[in-house]
């Protein structure tokens, strides 16, 4: 499961299990999830 924080905009990999959800770079509580989906880079013909 892939997360961004809403501080520094790192990629975090966290357990969603876990509630304590904590930036490991700047210890910010707020981070967003990532879809895959977006990732994708669609190339138009
Ligand atoms: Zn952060």
């Amino acid at each position: 499961m892939a997360y961004v924080c809403t501080k520094c905009e790192e990629e975090v990999d966290l357990n969603p299990v876990e509630e304590k959800i904590i930036c490991p770079y700047c210890s910010n509580r707020g981070v967003l999830k990532t879809r895959s989906d977006e990732a994708k880079t669609v190339t138009a013909r």
